[in-house]
């Protein structure tokens, strides 16, 4: 089982479900099942909602109608969305699988045939519209974390590929890549030397520890409730939005506490929090 980049599963039964999942189809000859899409935390399902669905889609195609919090949505996106709280990504189930275990092959009905060993169902098939590429682990989440790093070594540079924008920061100080949004710093200087189909950007040692710095931070920690601010401002009320549900935040100690921790954070409009609350 491998995931794309920026795919993820942080509960360990699933990795371990189609992670023996894979490793059976592969002993039989075929291919490894990669992920494109897995965990999603709440604040990502949350924009994925209000971007596919409204209460008023005013004269936008409809695609279907959803009720979540009392009220009637409309979606004006082809692709469903579960609604926040309820979907198998966002309780770390399931996973979007690339070709062959996206449409009927030979691989996708053997993984069908193996998966109920693994707890693992093909539920998507099964949607309105249906989605081959939607797996989910019906067994035990285990525990929530993310997996140890392989041989306890630091992260290295990876091959560039021909999509990736890749930039060699070179400073008197040293040098490090940045591909995408990840940046890699490099241990001995024939590594540096070793990329190629980099840009260099040449820069002064200040801006690059700057740099660095910034690629530095840490992923917000998804076991935090997100915090929830109002475009704008608002009233000056921030939300809290935990196991799907939003509640107005009180006690300013826990807003700071929550950002020491690096509570993942997220925008909404006033209109959209009014509509999240309860009535
Ligand atoms: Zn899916």
């Amino acid at each position: 089982m491998r995931y794309v980049d920026g795919a993820y599963n942080l509960a360990s039964g699933t990795r371990d479900a189609f992670g023996g999942l894979s490793a059976q189809l592969v002993r039989e000859g075929h291919p490894d099942m990669v992920s494109i899409s897995g965990d999603r935390d709440p604040e990502v399902q949350l924009r994925l909602w209000y971007e596919r669905m409204t209460l008023n889609p005013g004269g936008r195609k409809v695609y279907g109608t959803m009720w979540w919090n009392g009220q009637k949505w409309y979606r004006i996106h082809p692709d469903l969305v579960g609604a926040p709280g309820s979907s198998d990504h966002e309780l770390r189930r399931s996973n979007d699988l690339a070709w062959p275990y996206n449409s009927n092959t030979a691989a996708h009905r053997r993984a069908q045939q193996l998966a109920p060993q693994f707890g693992i169902v093909c539920d998507g098939k099964g949607f309105s519209s249906p989605e081959w590429w939607h797996w989910t682990n019906r067994g035990s989440l285990g525990t929530i974390g993310a997996p140890a790093a392989a041989g306890g070594s630091t992260a290295r540079p990876t091959p560039v590929q021909e999509d990736d924008m890749a930039t060699l920061i070179s400073s008197p100080g040293g040098k490090s890549l940045v591909v995408g949004d990840r940046l890699f710093g490099f241990t001995d200087p024939t590594e540096a030397a070793a990329v190629s189909g980099a840009q260099t950007l040449n820069v002064p040692v200040t801006l690059h520890a700057r740099i660095n710095d910034n690629f530095g931070r840490t992923a917000p920690n998804g076991a935090l409730p997100t915090i929830v601010y109002v475009r704008g401002g608002g009233d000056g009320t921030v939300y809290l939005w935990t196991q799907g549900k939003l509640e107005a935040l009180v006690d300013p100690s826990t807003l700071a506490e929550l950002h020491g921790k690096n509570a993942p954070t997220f925008t909404l409009s006033q209109a959209e929090v009014d509509n999240l609350l309860e009535p």
